[in-house]
């Protein structure tokens, strides 16, 4: 069987993740400054921490989701979803490089997640 050629998206993830580690690193410097800032001040900066802490775990996120993509690549299964093995639909590909699952896959865990949280939610309020 012939490998796809994934030498572009190869380069498209790569340039990805290098932006993403850099943001991380500068979002890092930021919340460590707001942190610092609220010893002298009270706590005026709460709203930036909580702020600044979201996009550090959505950009970490999203480093994960790249660097699976690239592992996909390495093993000559990038395009192939990881759960059903189905071919993912090139147009989602090229919207999102770093897609790991098919479309059918992502709205399934996406569901099962949502509940498993939900259920979490539930037992906590009991
Ligand atoms: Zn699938």
């Amino acid at each position: 069987m012939r490998q796809p050629n994934t030498a572009a998206e190869r380069e498209v993830l790569e340039h990805e993740r290098d932006e993403l580690i850099d943001d991380i690193e500068k979002t890092k410097v930021l919340l460590q400054e707001e942190v610092k800032a609220e010893v002298d001040e009270g706590d005026p900066g709460l709203f930036d921490r909580e702020m600044y802490r979201a996009l550090l775990t959505t950009l970490e996120k999203k480093l994960e989701s790249v660097n699976a993509a690239l592992r996909a690549i390495d093993r000559g299964r990038y395009g192939t979803c990881e759960r059903c093995g189905e071919q993912i639909d090139p147009a989602r590909l090229a919207a999102k490089p770093d897609a790991v699952l098919c479309l059918n896959c992502q709205l399934q865990v996406e569901r099962l997640t949502k509940k498993a949280a939900l259920r979490s939610l539930m037992m906590e309020s009991e």
